[in-house]
């Protein structure tokens, strides 16, 4: 890699930022883009009235040593928190042996650090990429000139990948064995106790997968009892295309079909995760054609994990360099 040599990200996740910040940290000029208006990706929040959600992933945990010691700089330097829920699940005892992570104020509070210093443009919606020469040419939804990088990184989910890529699909068929499951989520806050006895309940089969007491977790506003429901892969895929506000009806009257009434809520959102859960990884810390100088890193490469789009990032950031 040349110095100051122009590289583009597209996503500003956890495997797109980690990327970023290490090329960075070896002298390439990174322009980090992302269609949200916000950092994090999948480490998201949603914030309003008083209430705060989590509304993807809910806490971290560290296994690698790299992802470890992370981690426990995000704790020394107040970006994330450890959280100790009462877990009823008969899987796990309270706190289980792993420590869970979660982000200060929300989420992607863990990403931050490593936007900084970065050049981030968010709501960029990045829609084509083709070859001009030696450099590639990108272009976005929003209407923006095309701009023009020598290396490109996209770190996306597999299936947004596989469709920027039309053009150059025979260049990484690992690509196309990958394959994700959908989550749809709910958000409910109730001004009264809502008379659950866990802070965190997970499912191995019905419609839900996870219920958790969002205002458990540290640093969140504890004025209104604030939970997620996260439905099965199945029960999503059946609702997937069903509008935010119906969904987020459904997965109540499925909550209160397993727990019995529950408080009328002050406040109820749905959200659809498209792309939620890695269910068959890629198998390969990430991808990278050298000729092109074009890469691919997520937590896809990998795993379902925070941990693993972090990995997949660093990994990518070692082979462009
Ligand atoms: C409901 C849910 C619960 C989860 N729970 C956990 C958990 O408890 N623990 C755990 O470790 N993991 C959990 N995960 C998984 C975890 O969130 C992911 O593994 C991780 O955040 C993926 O990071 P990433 O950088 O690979 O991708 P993402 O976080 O998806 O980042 C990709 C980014 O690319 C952007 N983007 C996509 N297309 C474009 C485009 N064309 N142009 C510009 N930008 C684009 C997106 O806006 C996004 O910001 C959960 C995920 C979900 C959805």
């Amino acid at each position: 890699m040349n110095r100051n040599e122009r590289i583009a990200i597209i996503g500003a996740g956890m495997a797109g930022l980690a990327c970023a910040k290490a090329l960075r940290r070896k002298g390439a000029a990174v322009t980090v883009f992302d269609k949200s208006r916000g950092l994090g990706g999948r480490l998201a929040s949603r914030r309003g009235d008083g209430v705060q959600f989590d509304h993807g992933a809910q806490y971290i945990s560290a296994h690698t040593p790299g992802f470890t010691a992370f981690m426990e700089a995000c704790l020394a330097d107040g970006a994330a928190a450890l959280w100790r829920p009462d877990i009823h699940d008969g899987r796990e005892s309270k706190g289980g042996s792993d420590k869970w992570y979660v982000g200060l104020p929300g989420m992607s509070g863990l990403v931050k650090p490593l936007a900084d210093g970065i050049d981030v443009k968010l709501s960029h919606t990045a829609t084509s990429l083709r070859r001009e020469g030696e450099e590639w040419a990108l272009g976005f939804q929003e209407g923006t000139t095309e701009q023009m990088f020598r290396t490109v990184v996209l770190a996306i989910p597999a299936e947004q990948a596989r469709s920027l890529l039309r053009g150059f699909a025979g260049a990484f068929p690992e690509l196309h064995a990958v394959a994700t499951a959908p989550c749809l989520a709910a958000m409910a806050a109730f001004d009264e106790p809502a008379g659950l006895s866990f802070d965190v309940r997970r499912f191995n089969d019905g419609p839900l997968a996870w219920v958790a007491r969002n205002s458990s977790k540290p640093s969140r506003p504890t004025a209104l009892e604030q939970w997620v429901f996260h439905a099965a892969p199945e029960w999503s895929r059946v609702h997937l295309e069903h509008d935010k506000h119906d969904i987020a009806a459904r997965i109540m009257k499925e909550a209160r079909h397993l727990f019995g009434p529950l408080p009328v809520p002050s406040h109820l959102s749905g959200h659809r995760w498209r792309y939620a859960f890695v269910e068959k990884a890629a198998g390969t810390p990430c991808l990278f054609d050298p000729a092109l100088r074009l890469g691919l890193a997520g937590d896809w490469c990998i795993g379902p994990r925070v941990e693993a789009a972090y990995e997949s990032g660093l990994a990518l950031a070692e082979r462009i360099a």
